[in-house]
């Protein structure tokens, strides 16, 4: 009996001991650097209030779908629990409108509504996390290549869509408060570059704008909850920030905080960022933040829906693509928002945990895992769109719908288990070192012409998981160089090994192209010609990696109302013979339009018709059996259409045959 007493007695002081410890200042405020598995930098002077966020819009249809997730023990746990544990205090959740269609069936992307984002909310409230409501007043996603109108508001007047905007803010937000949601932040549309909720000018698009802030200043005054409020837009490597804030300024727009997405192999330059960010806190007095921020962790695509950064993409890759790049990647966005000051108050990581829908075992070959997940995703909206959205979104989901594009940027693995750069907002503060290795060989991309040698080389970069670059020998896998030189147009790949890490060469066989500066990419374009017929308001070579089809630049037009031009070439000094010639364009909100691809040579012309589809779902025209006698031959694209905008990349004339 004594001995049973004994035993209870130590397992209350156990129990009491440890509920001390849980209720201990969190692991990231003692001394540094920790021991762990990754190099982190502590980030002097970060302020305990600094936001360190999430994005788990899609939390809830992956839960619905079986995805488990698991704390650093691998017991399985709230996702939400193990990011406040880790030392996130923020959620962000997506909010549309309406994101199902007549009968009910769901978009995906989550399916996410206000009830969405209240379940989130009050589940992040247990666990100390405050809530940033991210309206896209859509009924579908927005970005800077779609703002689609809800389709409630479609057919209203401008001054009762400006109502039904307020009233939609107002109620949405007095239920999330109500309801128990510790609401701190309501953003005002999502990347709003260009539109929002289908006004494309801006006057309207402020007015929109400048009622769902008062409608939260409104909730504010009612409920006595002080909320910020946020605008968001993107593209800081090619973009003003400051003309932006100047016309919310203009246009009466009340807001807190200007915030930006940064993509690192899409947005610039981190110096760039910081600029435009301090600039806007300066100039208007507002806060600044990150309201997203995803670094991918490998190369792998774990769902069998490809992924928006996967193997054999060429873009810019300023950190390895391994789970210490990806630290890296958010600790120094969070040094740049940081180093802006007091006005530089956050950084919210774009959903952590979007990783694969489990598939039974009866799952064995990929073709079957994916018609699984498929029949998940579209029951319960955990991949980024279903087939349903067809019928709102018809250029872009409804062509690639399907599950995860980011499964590879999560900060879980695609099991659920906490990879270790979901501690790095913790690491920010008290700093991480580890054993110095090898973190990654980088892939090596080569270009040769068709029947041209291909030669393999014996070198490539690497990185330490410190930063520090190196030059390493690379021992590639035997294959038949000669049979690839003599293979037709595409994409081989040669693997290797380099110090123990894996690397590929990827090496596109191409046809002569006897354009000059195809795409772009040299600074001397005087051999195109642009030719803006119709005072087309843009029209211009423009660095834009979202929006080029390779490389950074493309040529780029956007006039809300009349659009016509020309971009042409005149190629000389060819041999008599036949050549096709075709080119990459993509785009939107065309109207009337008429757009053909042209070849002219010896008085005649050749026409081909096209069109766009949306952005980056790109066309590609093509004109074959071009004959030429005198060798010179014009080769140019026609736009003409009452509004729109669209890039053109990628110019190819080549050889027939
Ligand atoms: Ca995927």
């Amino acid at each position: 009996m004594r001995r049973l007493l004994v035993l209870l007695l130590s397992i209350i002081l156990l129990v009491g001991l440890f509920g001390c410890r849980t209720n201990d200042e969190p692991w990231w405020l003692g001394d540094g650097p920790l021991e762990g598995e990754l190099f982190v930098d502590a980030v002097p002077g970060l302020s305990p209030d600094f936001i360190r966020g999430a994005d788990v819009s899609s939390l809830l249809a992956l839960e619905a779908s079986g995805v488990k997730f698991y704390d650093f023990n691998g017991n399985e746990q709230d996702m939400l629990k193990t990011l406040a544990e880790e030392g996130f205090n923020y959620i962000r959740v997506r909010v549309w409108n309406d994101p199902f269609d007549e009968f009910g069936n769901g978009y995906g992307g989550g399916n996410n509504t206000v009830e969405t984002a209240l379940e989130l909310g009050v589940r992040a409230a247990e666990y100390g996390m405050k809530l940033l409501v991210n309206f896209h007043y859509s009924d579908f996603w927005a970005d800077p290549g779609k703002q689609q109108v809800p389709k409630a508001w479609a057919d209203l007047s401008f001054d009762d869509k400006v109502q039904a905007l307020y009233d939609f803010t107002k109620e949405s937000v007095l239920m999330l408060v109500d309801g128990g949601a510790d609401v701190g932040m309501v953003q005002i549309g999502n990347e709003t570059n260009n539109s929002m909720s289908g006004e494309n000018a801006w006057p309207r698009i402020t007015a929109l704008m400048a009622a769902g802030a008062q409608a939260v200043r409104d909730v504010s005054a009612d409920t006595g909850h002080d909320i910020l409020i946020a605008v968001h837009f993107t593209n800081p490597e090619s973009r003003n920030f400051v003309t932006d804030a100047r016309r919310l300024e203009v246009n009466d727009v009340d807001y807190d905080i200007f915030a930006s997405s940064y993509y690192p192999f899409w947005h610039g330059t981190l110096e760039n960022l910081a600029n435009q960010l301090s600039e806007v806190a300066e100039q208007f007095d507002k806060k600044v933040m990150v309201a997203e921020v995803a670094y991918a962790y490998s190369w792998e695509d774990f769902d069998g829906h490809a992924n928006t950064i996967g193997e054999g993409a060429v873009f810019d890759q300023p950190y390895p693509l391994t789970v210490q790049g990806q630290a890296r990647a958010i600790a120094d966005v969070v040094k740049t928002v940081a180093s802006i000051g007091e006005a530089g108050i956050g950084v919210f990581y774009w959903e952590p945990g979007w990783i694969p829908v489990p598939v039974s075992e009866n799952a064995v070959t990929p073709e079957q895992a994916w018609e699984e997940r498929f029949a998940i995703w579209e029951k319960h909206g955990s991949g980024w769109a279903s087939s349903f959205a067809s019928s709102y979104d018809p250029d872009d989901a409804g062509v690639w719908y399907g599950g995860s594009a980011c499964d590879n940027q999560a900060l879980f693995d695609a099991y659920g288990h906490p990879l270790p750069s979901l501690r790095v907002f913790g690491y920010c503060y008290i700093g991480s070192t580890t054993t110095l290795r090898l973190d990654e060989v980088s892939n090596v991309h080569i270009s040769v012409r068709l029947r041209n040698p291909v030669v393999l080389p014996e070198t490539v970069e690497a990185t330490y998981n410190n930063g520090e670059q190196v030059t390493v020998t690379v021992e590639w896998d035997t294959v038949d160089l000669d049979e690839i030189s003599n293979s037709p147009v595409g994409v081989y790949v040669v693997r290797g090994t380099a110090q123990g890490l894996t690397v590929s060469c990827f090496i596109s066989m191409e046809e002569e192209n006897y354009i000059e500066n195809h795409s772009f990419e040299n600074e001397d374009r005087s051999m195109w010609v642009l030719n803006n017929i119709g005072n087309t308001e843009q029209l211009r070579f423009q660095e834009k990696t979202t929006d080029a089809r390779t490389g950074r630049y493309s040529v780029h037009f956007w006039d809300p109302s009349f659009v016509e031009f020309t971009v042409e070439q005149t190629v000389t000094g060819l041999r008599p013979g036949t050549y096709s010639f075709a080119v990459f364009i993509q785009g939107g909100d065309v109207v009337n339009e008429e757009i053909y691809i042209f070849a002219r040579t010896d008085g005649r012309e050749y026409r081909v018709d096209t069109d766009v589809d949306g952005w980056v779902n790109w066309r590609q025209p093509v004109i074959d059996n071009i004959t030429t006698e005198s060798g010179e031959i014009t080769i140019g694209v026609y736009v003409r259409s009452d509004g729109g905008w669209g890039t053109m990349d990628d110019f190819m004339l080549n050889p027939a045959g």
